[in-house]
């Protein structure tokens, strides 16, 4: 995600919230880099919906947290389809987990395809647009590669100005007619990364909220005669990193070509400042805080919102 200086991008995340109830497990994304000066301790309590996981001993030590556990709190999120379409506004919102699933996916034989709609040239504070769109692309090109997809496309809307309009609406219907999904995979399209979380960033907002509206386009031979043949196969949109989740999929043994997904993106990660991100312990964490939700792991968690 495009924020300037040593804001970047913001991933899926369940955090350890310590209040009057003990300690729980919730579902946010909580922005390490995005608000690099938010401590550790403020994070925990950045949070988004509670799981039914249940309270624990407010006594248990930080890193014991997840010791004592109930069972899954999610639905698994159905994998009877052969071609996913991923579509997100920056270079890196798919790295932050979705990516992980995404290895899951293509491993096991399905094809799954990423759109961008935007560079993210406007995401690094210390580098012009010119300069960082192209770096970002490769990267994101080079992330794509490590979990198994080789079809990126960019919209080229303006990183940070995205507007859920016509335009992008046209331009989602274009690509999902041309791609022909049986399902599509968003980013947390909701105005926070959690129930009182810090505010999502508007590109995230306005390109998952033309998601279903574009899907609806897509199927309408009436709507944008001139952007390919309609399809109206696209079932259901699955939201990553959202704050709402409702199934999940266990990347267990998919986690490290999803940490390497992430890695690629280095130009973003070492403009955060020298040790200011573990791409590696970052992910694992926070996949195995939504791996609580599935009873496994490492997992992945997205809302799913049918067509
Ligand atoms: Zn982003």
């Amino acid at each position: 995600m495009p924020e300037s200086g040593k804001r970047a991008a913001i991933g899926p995340f369940t955090y350890v919230h310590r209040g009057r109830g003990g300690i729980s497990v919730r579902n946010c994304v909580p922005d390490t880099h995005f608000r690099p000066e938010i401590s550790g301790a403020e994070r925990a309590t950045v949070c988004g919906r509670r799981t039914s996981l249940g309270a624990v001993s407010t006594s248990e030590p930080a890193g014991r947290a997840d010791a004592p556990q109930a069972g899954p709190a999610l639905d698994r999120l159905p994998e009877d389809w052969d071609r996913a379409l991923a579509v997100v506004a920056h270079p890196d919102d798919l790295e932050y987990g979705a990516s992980a699933a995404v290895a899951r996916w293509t491993a096991a034989g399905k094809d799954v395809r990423y759109v961008l709609a935007t560079r993210g040239e406007a995401g690094i504070d210390s580098m012009p647009p010119e300069q960082c769109g192209p770096l970002r692309t490769a990267e994101q090109v080079a992330a794509a590669a490590a979990v198994g997809v080789s079809v990126v496309e960019f919209l080229d809307h303006p990183d940070g100005l995205v507007v859920n309009g016509i335009e992008l609406r046209r331009d989602l219907a274009e690509a999902i007619r041309r791609h022909r999904p049986d399902v599509v995979i968003g980013s947390n399209f909701r105005d926070r990364w959690g129930e009182s979380g810090p505010w999502n960033h508007v590109d995230h907002r306005e390109v998952g909220r033309a998601l279903p509206d574009a899907a609806r386009d897509a199927a309408n031979r009436w709507l944008f005669t001139d952007a390919g043949e309609p399809w109206a196969g696209v079932r259901w949109i699955a939201y990553a990193s959202s704050p709402a989740s409702t199934h999940g999929v266990d990347v267990t043994d998919h986690i490290d070509a999803g940490v390497a997904s992430l890695v690629c993106h280095g130009t973003y990660i070492d403009n955060l400042g020298e040790g200011a991100f573990d791409p590696d312990a970052f992910l694992r964490d926070n996949c195995h805080q939504a791996g609580k939700t599935l009873g496994v792991q490492y997992g992945v968690t997205f809302e799913l919102i049918p067509v």
